[in-house]
């Protein structure tokens, strides 16, 4: 209590001082001498309304914070994690927001560096905990060599800096447009975020059809934070959506997959995919999606796997992209196989034809990070093995180190229905069996079992017709 007393007289009575100390540390030939603005508009909201609880603050934030101030510049907790934090939820990032400039921020934290090229940034590592720092950015409406829109409005650089109050308007959400100070616990609200989070609404800031043309990749995030967070999308910002998502088409395919991995990977991976069907915003990231979801099967094999995947974000467990990708486009390559098998390919190479056919398909609209693909075409590449139950090869399978990933993916097909359940239980047994008993569960097989051993056979070689 003390401390907090003692924090919130100083913050106020030391503003000279900080200023002072900000000029020695050569603030005074960057954007910060517009900061007499800083908070001017906002509304300052204390405590003991926003009811912000401090033991889900990350102190590394908290240290980063103080040793800004501590320098003469300000510093507060920004953007998702000051949401997070108003809606009761542990945030699982930190980003802090200041007047330094990168360098200056450098030079108050021995463990820091500046990353990105366009947008400067500042990574702030305390422990294992890194918090990304940026600078106040300005408009990207004033005229400038750093900032360049396109002719359908979309932002291709965004580099200016600004005040506090330009960098809180050019924020999408007006959820996204906080700033919480730890010091004096006071949140600064520009565009009447706290009032829409306790409301239950994401609303854009501004005109949603300009911000959308500026960055067509926030209809993604209203999405992705909607389901996320359960907040319901304001009218005019939801209204324009299925008309301008065809602008996706313009954004960078890698932009494209860390928004969707983001998406997916957010413990909403079953009422996002609702949501971007609903606003007809999957035709452009997941063409084939539609397809998919019409067959009975198909469509339990995707909510079997995205049910999978929310259960294990929420459980805190590891989530392997490459497996999540390989279920969403595994009926794709279930189609493409079995077409390239009819033309008279044998199951193998008919099976790597189809993914690679796939694989190519989806790269054109959003660019599966080739670590992740590769996971991706192990776990189907293994698929077939399963059902060869002879000899030493399920002991080979055993041992392959996507072994686990495409067992999984295996017992994923039998509860859908694609392949008999007699299958993933045998491989359960399998798996937990000692070595004779394996041999056992081998000889038990019921007849026709063991059709499997097919594709080893090698057939003989037609003469060349003439
Ligand atoms: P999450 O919980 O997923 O981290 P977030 O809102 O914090 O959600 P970040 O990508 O971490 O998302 O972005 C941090 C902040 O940067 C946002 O809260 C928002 O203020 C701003 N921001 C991010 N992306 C955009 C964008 N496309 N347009 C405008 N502002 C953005
Ligand atoms: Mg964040």
């Amino acid at each position: 209590m003390i401390k907090k007393l003692l924090q919130r007289v100083f913050s106020k009575k030391d503003k000279s001082a900080k200023h002072e100390t900000a000029k020695q540390n050569g603030r005074a030939n960057k954007p910060a001498d517009t900061n007499k603005n800083a908070g001017h508009s906002a509304k300052r909201i204390a405590s003991k309304t926003h009811g912000i609880d401090r033991r889900l603050l990350s102190n590394a934030a908290v240290k980063t914070t103080e040793g800004l101030q501590k320098a003469g510049f300000e510093a507060y907790i920004v953007g998702g994690a000051v949401r997070d934090l108003l809606l009761k939820k542990r945030p699982k990032d930190f980003d802090v927001a200041t007047d330094a400039t990168p360098e200056q921020v450098n030079r108050v934290f021995r463990r820091s560096r500046i990353i990105g090229r366009r947008f400067r940034l500042v990574h702030v590592m305390f422990g294992d905990e890194t918090i990304e720092v940026s600078t106040f950015r300005g408009s990207h409406l004033g005229e400038s060599d750093e900032n360049q829109v396109a002719d359908s409005g979309r932002i291709l650089r965004d580099n200016v800096f600004g005040n506090q109050e330009e960098d809180a308007v050019r924020r999408d959400f007006t959820a996204n447009a906080l700033y919480y100070d730890p010091a004096t616990e006071d949140v600064l609200d520009f565009h009447n975020g706290v009032p829409d989070i306790q409301a239950g609404i994401l609303k854009m800031i501004g005109d949603p059809v300009t911000r959308y043309r500026e960055d067509p990749v926030r209809m993604l995030r209203a999405i992705r934070l909607s389901a996320k967070l359960g907040l319901k999308i304001d009218g005019a910002t939801e209204s324009p959506i299925p008309k301008l998502a065809t602008l996706l088409n313009d954004v960078p395919p890698s932009r494209l997959f860390d928004e969707m991995l983001k998406l997916f990977l957010s413990g909403h991976a079953i009422e996002s995919v609702i949501q971007l069907r609903k606003h007809g915003l999957h035709h452009g990231l997941l063409p084939l999606l539609d397809v998919v979801l019409e067959q009975p099967i198909g469509a339990k094999f995707v909510n079997l796997a995205l049910k999978n995947t929310d259960a294990r974000v929420l459980a805190e467990k590891p989530v392997s992209p490459g497996f999540f990708f390989a279920t969403l486009l595994w009926h794709e390559v279930l189609v493409a196989w079995q077409r390239y098998q009819k033309q008279g390919n044998r199951p193998i190479p008919a099976l790597h034809m189809a993914m690679t056919e796939v694989s190519d398909i989806q790269a054109e609209k959003l660019a599966i990070h080739k670590r992740y693909s590769t996971t991706m075409k192990e776990i189907w590449g293994l698929q077939p093995r399963f059902e060869m139950r002879v000899g030493k090869r399920p002991f080979g399978l055993l041992e392959h180190p996507r072994y686990r990933a495409a067992y999984d993916f295996l017992l994923l097909r039998c509860e859908s229905g694609e392949v008999p359940m007699e299958l993933g239980e045998w491989w359960t047994k399998f798996a937990e069996s000692h070595a004779d008993e394996r041999l056992t569960l081998l000889k038990n097989l019921p007849a026709g079992n063991q059709t499997e051993s097919k594709p080893r056979r090698r057939r003989r070689r037609k003469p060349p017709s003439q």
